[in-house]
């Protein structure tokens, strides 16, 4: 088995693979970067399965082949973008995040936007990604095996990122498949309404520990060879959390709002223009308060303002 992987240049567009064995990483448009992201084709000598399909696959759709079977790592619109290309195929996702692709009320409460926010982000996750709704797609479970013939895929469940985020173990590739733990200078994303933050801090622990020689990413990085390169750079993408908890501990030296940490921004950087930028501000960073005045490193001084103890 050809276990090196080569590079190469897939069409005329300039749109790169990368080819590890039966594993076929199929580079995002944008360097993989948010709409776009890298898509897994894994070719077993029985069956042919794409992971994460994302708006990059639609070009690229009649070069794929057959695809017998749809898998998402977890149910966000940039991994569902290209879903509707594959549709006798069946979908799945994990248990947890199942409902979000089964109709677009359940999409959306994964996110839990309010108001405008929802309405707009709505007509987006159907217009821009191309959401479709599949009351039939399948649940995975932690530990399910697919085998494809000559190789096998896991699935790990690694929640956090939403509840149902998974990742995929393939072999004998030795291709460990990190979906949205992506390794990015952004750092985790823990801003949805199904998103833990402590959940998540769980995870990066337990993917620290799995044994493997490729990790694939679905933005940014793409592909990162041996263990060594991996922790290096999961190390700084996990220290994002705590470098954010410092900066919220710092800001509130004099007692502020939730409203004022909002504004102040600890997750997206000022000049980012998101629709949902407040949104995720208030959802990522009440989790940090919650847990700081759990653990007695911040007060409520009156209702709704916080400040840090002991400062
Ligand atoms: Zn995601």
């Amino acid at each position: 088995m050809k276990t090196e992987m080569t590079g190469s240049t897939h069409d005329g567009n300039g749109t790169q693979v990368l080819t590890i064995g039966n594993v076929t990483v199929l580079l995002g448009d944008l360097s993989g970067r948010y709409p776009h992201g890298n898509s897994l084709l894994v070719a077993g000598a029985e069956e042919r399965l794409i992971i994460d399909p994302s708006l990059s696959v639609i070009s690229r759709r009649a070069e794929l082949g057959r695809v017998d079977r749809v898998l998402n790592s977890h149910c966000h619109e940039d991994h569902i973008a290209g879903n509707h290309l594959f549709p006798d195929a069946p979908w799945y996702l994990h248990e947890a995040d199942l409902p979000g692709i089964q109709s677009l009320d359940n999409m959306m409460a994964i996110y839990g936007y309010l108001g405008a926010i929802d309405s707009t982000f709505r007509q987006v996750v159907v217009e821009q990604f191309h959401y479709t709704p599949r009351p039939d797609a399948r649940a995975l479970h932690d530990g399910d095996v697919f085998d494809l013939g000559g190789t096998r895929l896991r699935v790990i469940h690694a929640p956090g990122h939403t509840r149902g985020h998974c990742l995929f173990h393939i072999e004998p590739e030795d291709v460990l498949y990190l979906a949205d733990i992506d390794l990015s200078s952004f750092g985790p994303y823990y801003g949805d309404a199904w998103s833990s933050l402590e959940d998540f801090e769980r995870t990066l622990k337990q993917v620290a520990g799995i044994e493997a020689r490729w990790f694939a990413t679905f933005h940014h990085v793409g592909v990162v060879e041996g263990r060594a390169a991996f922790l290096e750079r999961l190390e700084r993408f996990a220290a994002i959390i705590a470098t954010r908890e410092r900066r919220l501990l710092d800001f509130l030296r004099t007692p502020r709002s939730v409203d004022e940490i909002v504004a102040h921004r600890f997750v997206f950087r000022p000049q980012d223009q998101v629709m949902f930028v407040e949104a995720v501000e208030r959802r990522s960073m009440q989790q940090h308060i919650e847990r700081l005045v759990r653990a007695g490193g911040v007060a409520e001084v009156d209702p709704g303002r916080y400040i840090a103890r002991g400062q």
